[in-house]
């Protein structure tokens, strides 16, 4: 008899490009894997990149700005 279910959480490398809402193009994202403070390294402007890392856990990662752009834009797609 179990009174408490344990859920098997299972980590994976998998680093989500998508930013939250909250986030703003030109100021660090948080971690997408712990969650903490991001450090804007640089920003690729021609392909709209920017590169990150966590001061935490010192995790790499990238936002393009096209993902952040993804949610509440009245940009029209570009042809
Ligand atoms: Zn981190």
């Amino acid at each position: 008899m179990t009174l408490f279910k344990r859920k098997r959480v299972q980590v994976d490398q998998v680093i989500d490009l998508r930013a939250p809402a909250s986030a703003r193009w030109g100021s660090p994202v948080p971690c997408p894997s712990c969650g903490g403070r991001g450090y804007l390294d640089h920003i690729d402007p021609f392909r709209e990149i920017m590169f990150l890392h966590c001061t935490q856990c010192e995790l790499k990662y990238e936002v393009a700005r096209s993902a952040m752009a993804a949610e509440g834009t009245s940009d029209t797609v570009t042809s």
